[in-house]
């Protein structure tokens, strides 16, 4: 396929002109039949990747995905640029047997290019049975870090993964995509699904608009969270809370003192959750007071800030919750509290869990330790972490962070300056 007809097949199904960062090097190596390991950001276009080749590949991939609330957006995201309802389809335990024996005639008639199963559908024998006599053009394994348990959203059926693949067809690519830039979470993934040959493609994880502070968690954390928000009067912002009734006193906290802000937790019944959230979206609250909750598939461009009224479990929690902040490329603040009483608490919280659990859970708490008190650039920090070297001389947004702003004195600093 020469380049001027994969551009006219992205214009084509998707009405874009141009691929985004490493989608064309990606979608290329995915058309040459390669496995195929993708690392972006969340928001950097990983469906595209995989989506593209398989409209324009002959058979059917196989897309493994977590959550049936994210393939059916993408299903039928698939079918609104599309005139063939069959395109994408979902297989899993909510179909009936009519809806079933369709969505196998599709695959049969060539008609289906995407099928979306959810890992623990994909044990079932009559499926893979089916599938096997199938031509399957490949197989992506999207949010892949569900493999590894050292990312955040450790799945067990995913690591079948391999053996799966291997019985549903001989020399199938498997393309895995994920937003864990963590070297630990890669190498699982690449060992997991045996594709250590993968052709790796890994975008930057820096994201030069955002300022990062830490400040010291005191007594007056209310006035100081307070105080910055009516600077920022008018700014949307989210603010993370640990707990539940923590959210609620904040909301309340900052409602008396006249700010337009609104609680937000798995606690609150369906209808209020909604509501809170089109309030945000529509500019009827300026702050969203929440647990992590809040935060998934929101798509908010123009968030000015992100306090976290507590210090998150991981950098790559930190790493999400602030990257809701200035998506539009403009400002985005990120504001964490931070005492060492927190730290214990979060330890004490893991403590019912199996020990391998914890031990993990420990040794991610204690990078979030060190960042927090660390004295180096917070970007190099959290770049580092993700595998990435980041130079603050020439790397964009070098000096956003208050480490680089307002160094500590010598005295204060209690580590060797050059990570
Ligand atoms: P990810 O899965 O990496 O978080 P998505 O695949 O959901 O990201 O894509 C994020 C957004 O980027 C979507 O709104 C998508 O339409 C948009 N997008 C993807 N590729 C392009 C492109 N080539 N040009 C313009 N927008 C794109
Ligand atoms: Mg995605």
């Amino acid at each position: 396929m020469t380049d001027t007809e994969l551009y006219a097949a992205l214009k084509q199904h998707f009405g874009f002109s141009a691929f985004k960062g490493l989608q064309e090097e990606v979608v290329k190596s995915i058309l040459g039949g390669n496995n195929t390991f993708v690392i972006m950001p969340t928001g950097g276009g990983k469906s595209l990747c995989y989506q593209l080749p398989a409209l324009i590949e002959e058979g059917t991939a196989i897309v493994v995905s977590p959550l049936i609330a994210l393939m059916k957006n993408q299903v039928d995201a698939l079918r609104s640029l599309s005139s063939e309802e069959g395109i994408a389809h979902v297989l899993n335990s909510s179909l009936n047997k009519t809806e079933v024996r369709k969505v196998k005639s599709d695959i049969e008639n060539g008609v289906t290019k995407l099928l979306y199963v959810a890992p623990e559908s994909l044990t079932k024998d009559e499926y893979v049975q089916f599938l096997q006599g199938q031509t399957i053009s490949f197989m992506a394994i999207d949010e892949a870090h569900c493999i590894s348990e050292w990312g955040h959203d450790f799945r067990p059926e995913y690591r079948n993964l391999r053996k799966i693949i291997e019985r549903i067809g001989d020399n199938i690519p498997i393309i895995g995509l994920t937003a864990t830039a963590t070297p630990k979470v890669q190498e699982d993934i690449l060992k997991n699904l045996s594709i250590q040959d993968a052709n790796t493609f890994k975008a930057s994880f820096n994201r030069p608009n955002l300022y990062y502070e830490i400040r010291p968690k005191t007594k007056n954390v209310d006035a100081d969270i307070i105080r910055f928000v009516k600077k920022n009067e008018g700014k949307s912002g989210i603010i993370y809370c640990l707990s539940r009734k923590r959210v609620e006193e904040l909301a309340q906290t900052l409602q008396v003192n006249g700010l337009k802000a609104v609680p937000y937790h798995a606690g609150l019944d369906a209808k209020r959750r909604v509501k809170h959230q089109d309030m945000f979206l529509k500019e009827d609250t300026d702050i969203v007071v929440a647990t992590i909750a809040f935060g998934m598939g929101i798509d908010k461009p123009d968030v000015r800030f992100v306090i976290h009224n507590d210090i998150p479990k991981s950098i790559e929690s930190y790493y999400q919750e602030t990257g809701r902040a200035g998506r539009d490329g403009g400002e985005g603040h990120c504001l964490a509290f931070y005492s060492y009483k927190d730290i214990e608490k979060l330890e004490k919280f893991m403590s019912g869990k199996p020990v391998a659990e914890q031990e993990i859970g420990h040794a991610l708490l204690q990078e979030v330790v060190a960042f927090a008190e660390t004295s180096i650039s917070r970007r190099k920090f959290i770049l580092h972490y993700f595998g990435e070297k980041f130079d603050n001389k020439t790397g964009e947004g070098g000096n956003m962070d208050d480490n680089m702003r307002y160094p500590k004195k010598k005295h204060e600093a209690k580590e060797d300056v050059s990570l």
